[in-house]
């Protein structure tokens, strides 16, 4: 769909790395850490994914220049070829970690469909062991598979970036009940804190928020032993105030100009959002 970016702008900080950069800045200014993600997904061609790859190591270079702002940013193996063949996106995501490394980059895998949910376990499996402190993963709540891929990570010691989960998946493989869903995520997150690396709580849901605020403050877990994640954008009032309460919280900042699908799950998350757009639309 061809929809003029500015439509987008409150999700998407920016079309090009240039103009994103600033955006890092700036919220790094105000306390909060960042995570940059180059917008895209699915890519069903070799020549594309490889486009991508290269992509993901001009960003690493860009970002290993830059001072003041983290090194850190979030991928996606579709991207890299995941759905063309397995062994291909793996070599090009040993690409992406090796620079990552010199860099000394924090890269966390995306999770995407249930369709690759087994092969990006397996996959950040394989490559944890090389790149441990480099790479991390994230897990979805929704999932029915979920508590055991918890395991696997606290054993592996890989860092897990807790989330709801943002695509539209089948009742025989995922929770539909937003109850049910919150309660895996709490169940999830109490086993994060317990055994889990500097696990990722990432959520605009003040259910969950205040529930692991309490959680946190009753088992007296260090502030400095997980962090709080937001997306861009979203509840930016809250993301400063927890930073003022002495959290740590993360900003997820998408960027690039292959913006439209991270957008349209935005909207579809939330009716409000897609009067925002409207509104936006006539009125300039
Ligand atoms: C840092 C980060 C990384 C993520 N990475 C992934 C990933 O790799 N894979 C994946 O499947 N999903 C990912 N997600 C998305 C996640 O799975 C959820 O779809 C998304 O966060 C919405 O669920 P929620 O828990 O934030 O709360 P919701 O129940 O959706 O919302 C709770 C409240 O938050 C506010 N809010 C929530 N969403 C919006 C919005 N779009 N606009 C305005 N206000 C809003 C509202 O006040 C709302 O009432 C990520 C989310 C975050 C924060």
């Amino acid at each position: 769909m061809n929809l003029p970016f500015f439509l987008a702008r409150r999700f998407v900080a920016g079309e090009t790395l240039e103009k994103t950069l600033p955006v890092a800045h700036q919220l790094r200014a105000q306390g909060l850490f960042t995570t940059l993600d180059l917008l895209g997904e699915y890519i069903s061609e070799r020549e594309l994914a490889e486009q991508a790859r290269d992509a993901y190591l001009g960003l690493l270079t860009a970002l290993g220049k830059q001072t003041g702002i983290d090194r850190n940013i979030s991928i996606k193996l579709s991207m890299l070829g995941q759905k063309i063949d397995e062994s291909f996106c793996l070599d090009n995501l040993h690409q992406v970690l090796s620079l990552a490394k010199d860099t000394g980059t924090f890269v966390r895998l995306d999770m995407e469909g249930s369709d690759v949910t087994s092969s990006t376990v397996g996959i950040l499996e394989r490559v944890h062991p090389e790149y441990p402190e480099n790479v991390g993963i994230v897990l979805q709540a929704y999932l029915k598979r979920t508590r055991e891929d918890i395991d696997r990570m606290c054993e592996l010691g890989a860092r897990v970036r807790l989330c709801k989960g943002a695509y539209k998946e089948p009742a025989a493989v995922a929770w539909q009940d937003m109850t049910q869903i919150r309660e895996r995520y709490l169940e999830y997150m109490d086993v994060l804190m317990q055994r889990g690396k500097y696990p990722g709580i990432a959520t605009h849901d003040d259910i969950l928020i205040n529930a692991a605020k309490e959680y946190v403050s009753e088992n007296a877990v260090a502030s400095d032993r997980f962090e709080f994640q937001m997306l861009y954008g979203i509840r930016t009032e809250t993301q400063k105030d927890m930073v003022g309460a002495g959290f740590n919280m993360r900003v997820y900042i998408p960027y690039g100009s292959m913006w439209y699908p991270y957008f349209s799950r935005r909207l579809r998350e939330r009716k409000e959002n897609v009067w925002f757009i409207l509104k936006h639309m006539f009125v300039r």
